[in-house]
């Protein structure tokens, strides 16, 4: 069965060339799989190098010295190798489907054609091994080629099996710049509805996977396939024709989530991320983003000062970049500019932007005869404001001062 195309040599690791020699030598078969092979093919560097092998989970545990359990009942165990780990799974063939998404069971197989035939895609589904090169049982190598991701078998089979390859398959076409073969892409259309079976962990997962990809803005092709609605029950929020997420975006959670969400309020943008599940961090960054980004910063020292202050400064940092990808954000990009110069200064020079630096802390004020409560708090923030408006007033005396001059005006 082999279709070794022996003249290709991939190099892997030499843990997993150890990994796969030491299942040979107790006579299983063995070779690495799936996304490592296709990434090797393409010249990209693999994220993990993951193992297929004929020998049961017992088996490679006794063959090996440290390993973990993460998958048994799938057939996965992690192989430990120096500080690097690697994924070994048995073949197998997953059983019949239940609810669009979970194998009901697995069965291991000693076929390795079997186990590349429940993979869901043809650049997903090679092995490859040092012995017997490349096994593309359905010219997966051929699709790198011409760019094309294409189901292995039946799409509207593959499909209903397990609703998230639909999104997978528009994932890697933003990963790898591909298309998607005609049936496949037919039947992703038709399929779309059970997406709605499938989790929405799973589903944040991919979208997220896309959003960092070399081509975030393919995420419109979920409205195209209609299964916007399908994600989570706000996605709908979205319009498609507002979708601009510019390449040059760095590949950040926060920074990417926020480019689809700008044109929605905060609170819109924030209920699409709770039902996605992400997590606490990433939304109120977003919500940060969404809040500011229309906002004029204003270029001049103190306009800068006050909303370096009002966000946190690596906030602010991320504000500015963020604004240099979103088209109708009130600033031209000559005023950005100047605005990264004039931070800059502020930053050079030290100006206090937070009550961290100012100086007079909450203590003093109680040396001075006040009370700890909302009153302190206040106060601390008008001489925040004071500071942030005159930098130089950022000292003891002068600080203490003016407050006994304000307290006076006030009594
Ligand atoms: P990545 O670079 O994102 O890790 P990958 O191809 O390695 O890409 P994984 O999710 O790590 O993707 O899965 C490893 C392999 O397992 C895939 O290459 C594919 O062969 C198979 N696979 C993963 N998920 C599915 C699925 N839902 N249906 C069928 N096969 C799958
Ligand atoms: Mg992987």
């Amino acid at each position: 069965m082999a279709q070794g195309e022996n003249s290709l040599v991939i190099s892997m690791p030499g843990q997993a060339q150890a990994i796969i020699e030491a299942l040979n030598n107790r006579g299983f078969e063995a070779y690495i799989v799936g996304g490592c092979v296709r990434d090797s093919l393409l010249g990209r560097e693999p994220g993990d190098w993951d193992i297929t092998t004929s020998a049961l989970p017992e088996q490679v545990k006794a063959v090996f010295r440290r390993t973990v359990d993460t998958g048994i009942a799938h057939g996965t165990v992690t192989v430990l190798k120096g500080k690097e780990s690697y994924e070994v799974t048995t073949y197998r063939i997953d059983g019949e489907y239940e609810d669009n998404r979970h194998p009901k069971n697995v069965v291991f197989t000693s076929s390795l054609a079997e186990d590349l035939k429940r993979r869901d895609f043809t650049i997903n589904a090679m092995a490859y091994s040092r012995d017997t090169g490349l096994i593309d049982l359905f010219d997966g190598a051929g699709d790198l080629k011409k760019g094309l991701i294409r189901c292995v078998g039946d799409p509207l089979e593959r499909f209903t099996e397990d609703a998230l390859r639909i999104l997978r398959a528009i994932r890697f076409r933003a990963q790898l710049g591909f298309d998607i073969e005609k049936d496949t892409r037919q039947a992703l259309k038709t399929l779309a509805p059970s997406l709605i079976h499938v989790s929405k962990e799973r589903i944040q997962t991919e979208l997220t996977k896309l959003l960092l990809s070399d081509h975030p803005d393919y995420i419109q092709e979920v409205f195209d396939g209609s299964m916007a609605p399908f994600l989570c029950p706000s996605f709908p929020l979205i319009r498609r024709e507002d979708i601009f997420i510019d390449r040059g975006l760095p590949p950040a959670r926060h920074l990417r989530w926020a480019a689809l969400l700008r044109h929605l309020t905060e609170e819109e943008a924030a209920k699409i991320l709770k039902e996605l599940k992400l997590d606490n961090d990433t939304i109120s960054r977003v919500r940060l983003l969404t809040r500011w980004w229309k906002t004029p910063v204003g270029t001049d020292e103190i306009s800068v000062r006050k909303i370096m202050s009002q966000m946190g400064e690596k906030q602010f940092d991320d504000l500015i970049t963020f604004k240099r990808f979103s088209p109708g954000r009130p600033e031209t990009e000559e005023e950005l500019s100047q605005i990264v110069e004039l931070t800059g200064r502020i930053r050079e020079r030290g100006d206090c932007v937070s009550l961290k630096t100012l100086a007079v802390t909450g203590r003093d004020l109680i040396e001075l005869g006040m009370k700890p409560g909302p009153a302190l708090g206040e106060t601390l923030e008008a001489l925040l404001w004071t500071v942030l408006e005159h930098p130089e007033k950022n000292k003891k005396e002068e600080l203490v001062r003016q407050l006994k001059k304000d307290r006076k005006k006030s009594t």
